[in-house]
């Protein structure tokens, strides 16, 4: 039977002893479907077998069962949207972290982990400046009719509602400032006012507000199960007229039936998502340049992203097998 590191620990003292019995000589795996750029990669190894650990590789995998495989024997295992289900979990029975390269870890069955523990973590703030660029650039593409013949509009001067106040949605807000919008947020998780102030963005109390008055909505929620399909027909149509609703978040908080709804009755409205909806042909067909998706998600696609995210990983888990740090873990 294999042994499963528990990550609660009575003493600090007792953390410590645990730990250190295993420092060094911890087999990585980087399960990549689609895989880092090769300079991520080259400094995510030299990171780990700089400090002891070996690493394997698995890109570019196309069947589930290379990844049942590749996990047999691994302590530790490197994500970026790979799903990491319960079977997987189960098909390595040594695992005792997995970190996500990136900030959703929607893909990582969190609950399971945890049943088994198995820390997983993220590395949040990574990835953040390459979806805040996209996000800008989203909507200065609406403005524009989609870079098509025709009068377009201007961002500045326009009102930039940011809809959770996390790494991406701060940097998005304090660029929307740098380009003279007049920026307002709304999170209620974050209880210290002084992060708004001191960016010079107006704190709102409700969702709803945000909505009324956003010309630009910036959607920033995790998709978890109360931010699924949470994102619908009564937000949008209170939306100003001629509003546009940028998700570089998740699809899955948006309420589609909703949202095609709203589209349909308020021919002012726009859509631009980082990654397209079930309902995406419909929306094109219907919709015209009032709608577009990326193709592919590429929020986090820029070199500079890959290569902080991936770092972070390898660094997290050498951290975590010398000192037992867990600061990053999101399945306590
Ligand atoms: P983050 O954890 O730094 O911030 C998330 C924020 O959401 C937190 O401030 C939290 O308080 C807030 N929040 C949580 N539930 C909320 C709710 N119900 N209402 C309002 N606020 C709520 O995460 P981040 O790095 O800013 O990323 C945000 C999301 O963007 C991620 O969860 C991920 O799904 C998505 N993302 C997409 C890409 C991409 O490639 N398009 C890349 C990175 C992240």
């Amino acid at each position: 039977m294999a042994t499963i590191v528990p990550y609660t620990f009575e003493k600090k003292e007792e953390q410590a002893i645990y730990f250190t019995s295993f420092v060094k000589g911890m087999k990585v795996l980087i399960a990549t479907e689609k895989p880092f750029a090769k300079k991520a990669v080259d400094g995510i190894v030299e990171i780990l077998e700089g400090a002891g650990h070996t690493v394997s590789r698995l890109e570019k995998y196309t069947d589930k069962t290379q990844l049942l495989d590749a996990v047999a024997d691994v302590d530790a295992l490197i994500v970026r949207s790979d799903k990491i289900t319960c079977d997987v979990l189960a098909a390595a029975p040594n695992l005792k972290i997995v970190v996500r390269a990136g900030a959703g870890y929607d893909n990582v069955d969190c609950a399971t982990a945890k049943e088994r523990g198995v820390v997983v973590m993220n590395t949040p703030g990574q990835n953040s400046n390459a979806v805040a660029e996209l996000a800008i650039a989203m909507m200065i593409f609406m403005s524009r009719n989609c870079f098509t013949p025709g009068t377009g509009g201007e961002i500045k001067g326009k009102t930039l509602a940011i809809h959770a106040y996390g790494n991406v949605g701060r940097l998005v807000g304090c660029k929307g400032k740098a380009l003279g919008m007049n920026v307002i947020a709304y999170d209620p998780f974050v209880s210290d006012n002084s992060v708004f102030e001191c960016d010079g963005v107006e704190k709102v109390d409700s969702v709803e507000e945000l909505y009324r008055r956003a010309d630009f909505l910036s959607l920033h929620i995790p998709a978890t199960p109360q931010t699924k399909g949470s994102i619908g027909y009564n937000l949008l149509t209170s939306m100003p007229k001629g509003a546009t609703l940028v998700n570089t978040a998740r699809k899955e908080v948006i309420d589609e039936a909703g949202l095609k709804q709203a589209l349909t009755e308020r021919e002012d409205l726009k859509y631009v998502s980082d990654v397209a909806p079930e309902c995406c042909s419909e929306l094109c067909e219907c919709f015209g340049k009032r709608y577009f998706a990326t193709p592919k998600k590429m929020g986090a696609e820029t070199a500079e992203a890959n290569i902080n995210a991936g770092l972070a990983a390898a660094r997290q888990i050498v951290e975590f097998f010398e000192t037992g740090c867990t600061k990053f873990q999101v399945n306590r």
